[in-house]
C-alpha cells in the first residue's frame, strides 16, 4: 500500500537540547493531520531521546548488514530495533559519494534490514554530470537492479528519488523532471517485481521546502518527501506536512 510520508533526515545536525525541543513542539503542530506519516532520522547518538516518547516515528540514518561482531562504530539492524526504530535510510547520496558505499554493499544492507522487519528508505539518484550526459535513467535502473538483487519481500520497502544535484543546493527538480524520474522508477519496479511497483511508496528528496512542496506533491507518482535542511525546524517541517494534506 502506498503511503504519504514526509520524512526528515537530520544528518549530523542538532543536539540533545534542540532535539528535546523538537520532540516537545512538533507533535502539536501536526496533531490534526492523520493522513500523512512523519518520520524523523536523527543522529544515532540521539535515538534514545526518541525512545523515551511514543508520538514521533523515527529511524536510523545508516546501518550495518551484520547483526554483531568486530565492526567498530557500526550499528546493527537489531540495535536499531532495540532503540525502537522502525525505519532506516539506506544508500543516501552522502553515504554513496562521501563514504564510498556501492550498490553491492547497499544490497546486503537492504536484505539484512528487510529480514529484520525494518522499513528501509532506499535512496537513489543521479549526479549532475550523469543527468547532463543523458545517463540519469541508466544510473537509476542500475541502482534499482543491483540494490534490490534477490529481494522479494518488498512490502516494507520505500524508495527515495534524490537527484544528487538537488540535495542541499537549493536547486529543486522541477515537478515535471521529478515526475518523469518517479514514473521511470515505478515502471522499473513493476518490471522487476511483477507489477508490485504500484504499491511501493516513492518519495522525492532534494531541497524540498514549503514553497515547492505543493507543486511537487501534485505529481502522480510522487508519494511524499525526504527532507534535509527544512526538517530541522519544527514549524517548517510541519508546514510541508500541512501543504501535502491540503492537496
Ligand atoms: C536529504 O538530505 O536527503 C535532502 C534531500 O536534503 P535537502 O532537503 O537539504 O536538500
Amino acid at each position: 500500500m502506498r503511503e504519504t510520508i514526509v520524512a526528515g533526515n537530520w544528518k549530523m545536525n542538532l543536539n540533545s537540547l534542540s532535539i528535546m525541543d523538537f520532540i516537545k513542539d512538533f507533535p502539536h503542530l501536526v496533531e490534526d493531520i492523520t493522513e500523512v506519516k512523519n518520520i524523523i532520522f536523527p543522529s544515532s547518538v540521539y535515538l534514545y531521546l526518541f525512545k523515551e516518547q511514543n508520538t514521533i516515528l523515527y529511524g536510523g540514518q545508516n546501518v550495518h548488514f551484520e547483526e554483531k561482531g568486530a565492526f567498530t562504530a557500526e550499528i546493527s539492524p537489531g540495535m536499531l530495533r532495540d532503540m525502537g526504530c522502525k525505519y532506516v535510510i539506506i544508500g543516501h547520496s552522502e553515504r554513496r559519494h562521501i563514504f564510498g558505499e556501492n550498490n553491492d554493499l547497499l544490497n546486503k544492507k537492504l536484505i539484512s534490514v528487510l529480514n529484520n522487519n525494518l522499513n528501509p528508505i532506499y535512496c537513489i539518484g543521479e549526479t549532475l554530470e550523469e543527468r547532463k550526459s543523458n545517463k540519469a535513467f541508466e544510473v537509476l535502473k542500475k541502482q534499482l537492479v543491483e540494490g534490490l538483487k534477490d529481494i522479494e519481500n518488498i512490502e516494507k520497502l520505500i524508495i527515495a528519488y534524490e537527484p544528487v544535484w538537488a540535495i542541499g543546493t537549493g536547486e529543486t527538480a522541477t515537478p515535471e523532471i521529478a515526475q518523469e524520474a518517479h514514473k521511470f522508477i515505478r515502471t522499473t519496479l513493476n518490471e522487476m517485481q511483477s507489477n508490485r511497483g504500484e504499491n511501493i511508496t516513492v518519495l522525492y528528496g532534494g531541497s524540498v521546502k514549503p514553497q515547492n512542496a505543493k507543486s511537487l506533491i501534485k505529481m502522480q507518482d510522487i508519494d511524499g518527501f525526504l527532507v534535509g535542511g527544512a526538517s530541522l525546524v519544527p514549524e517548517t517541517f510541519a508546514q510541508i506536512t500541512r501543504i501535502i494534506r491540503e492537496d
